[in-house]
């Protein structure tokens, strides 16, 4: 088939997520057909440096065969067994180990999943299961974060905090939503440090309305993805920390972007130093190579649940499939023996730092931020007031193809452009990704004159 044929026939037939069918029909896909390092190609071959590492995934790039040969090898020696029914594998032992060694020290068993999505769907099993073995069964609200990202399953969206997605699903009834760590979009007159106080005590004040005895868990992501690459002020984990200290709340972090090496430590958990109860990870941790998530579990949750009698009565088919766990340890392996994340702290995310820093003097940004390998740019049309281009969020999705245009991917979420390139970018690479960016904010300011 040739590329309209393609098109024509992924009209017919494939519904793709998180899109608008109705819009996609007319405009057609863009279909990617290689890639190499950190560049994909598409079906014209126009090549284009991979800013979003994938979807947040393919944190080493696209060329690593080590991680495709040890699934290939995997597949033919043993392609699936389960692990249910007092059964397991190889694969899956020699990476539950290894998590263990590269989570946080007090998190030593891990419950694998075949995504980040089904990963806090077990989380939310774990939560309930760990309070009725401790004989609080009314410890059952989860506090999360307006505009937080948790996945799509039902567990995970109603976990989640987008109103756009809420809109189209019945909401689980225990889940309730606070103030995000967002200050450039909601922080008004207060500082950063301020507003970073001041969302975290929207935790503290969350808590005491419920009553500390009904609340089981506050889910986070260190820093939120998806809702556009939103780094609290400083001051907010610390703070939250604080809080979270005061009562019986388990900590649920949401690793699946931060987790391996994204802000220039293993986890963001690490990071910003939190002790997480539960750790959900996914996407890097099989480079993208394979579908392969989990929860990892603190000793204070394992104990718990591991010395009580009685089945935990939840596991998915393709829980530690075999390949997947080959992927996830070819994946780690490379991380630990190149000492990418070590790379990343002392050398690509400083340099991305300054780099990415120079785009707040262009006239269409009002903000410039990121940490580690993540950045972020709000498209505003008046920089001191903040103010917007439109409510219709026209300048993100006019930005994001202008920025393919020039041959970089960047992500458009609502009028904030986001990246999150592989971690295994050069400092050249830096270079040519913020010259295209400014490039792309060029065309941008141009086209929305
Ligand atoms: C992507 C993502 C998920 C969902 O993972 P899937 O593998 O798509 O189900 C959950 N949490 C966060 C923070 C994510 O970015």
């Amino acid at each position: 088939m040739n590329k309209s044929q393609l098109q024509q026939h992924d009209r017919e037939h494939l519904l793709h997520p998180f899109t608008d069918f109705h819009d996609l029909g007319q405009q057609g896909t863009r279909l990617i057909t290689s890639a190499e390092g950190v560049y994909i190609t598409d079906i014209d071959g126009h090549k284009m440096l991979d800013g979003m590492s994938g979807l947040w995934c393919c944190n080493l790039g696209y060329s690593r065969r080590e991680i495709s040969e040890a699934i290939y090898e995997q597949l033919n020696r043993l392609p699936f067994y389960n692990s249910f029914f007092q059964c397991t594998t190889v694969p899956s032992i020699e990476l539950a180990d290894l998590l263990a060694e590269v989570t946080p020290a007090h998190m030593n068993n891990v419950f694998f999943t075949g995504s980040g999505s089904e990963a806090n769907d077990t989380n939310l099993r774990i939560i309930r299961r760990y309070w009725d073995l401790k004989d609080l069964p009314e410890k059952r609200i989860i506090i999360s974060r307006n505009n937080a990202y948790h996945g799509s399953t039902i567990g995970g969206a109603s976990l989640g905090g987008m109103s756009g997605m809420h809109k189209q699903f019945q909401s689980l009834d225990y889940i309730e939503h606070i103030q995000q760590p967002y200050w450039f979009g909601e922080g008004g007159d207060m500082s950063p440090e301020e507003f970073g106080i001041y969302a975290a005590r929207c935790l503290d004040e969350k808590i005491q309305e419920l009553g500390p005895d009904k609340v089981a868990a506050f889910i986070a992501e260190p820093i939120q993805g998806a809702g556009g690459v939103i780094i609290p002020p400083e001051t907010y984990w610390p703070e939250v920390k604080k809080v979270l200290d005061q009562y019986d709340i388990l900590l649920v972090m949401d690793e699946v972007i931060f987790g391996f090496g994204r802000t220039g430590e293993w986890f963001g958990s690490d990071y910003y130093g939190v002790k997480p109860d539960l750790m959900t990870f996914a996407k890097a941790v099989t480079n993208g190579y394979f579908p392969l998530g989990g929860t990892m579990v603190s000793d204070r949750v394992a104990d718990v649940i591991k010395s009580k009698g009685g089945e935990f009565t939840h596991g998915y088919t393709y829980s530690a499939h075999p390949a997947a766990c080959m992927a996830g340890l070819a994946t780690l392996n490379i991380l630990r023996e190149e000492k990418i994340i070590e790379n990343v702290r002392d050398n690509t995310a400083p340099y991305l730092a300054k780099r990415w820093a120079e785009l707040a003097d262009h006239p269409i940004v009002g903000e410039a931020r990121s940490l580690g390998l993540v950045g972020a740019l709000e498209l505003v049309k008046d920089k001191s007031s903040r103010a917007r281009f439109d409510d219709k969020c026209t300048a993100g999705a006019v930005c994001r193809n202008m920025s393919i245009k020039n041959g970089l991917v960047m992500r458009a979420t609502g009028d904030t452009m986001i990246i999150a390139p592989p971690l295994i970018l050069t400092t050249g690479q830096i270079d040519e990704l913020v010259e295209k960016a400014r490039r792309a904010l060029d065309d941008t300011a141009m086209a929305m004159a």
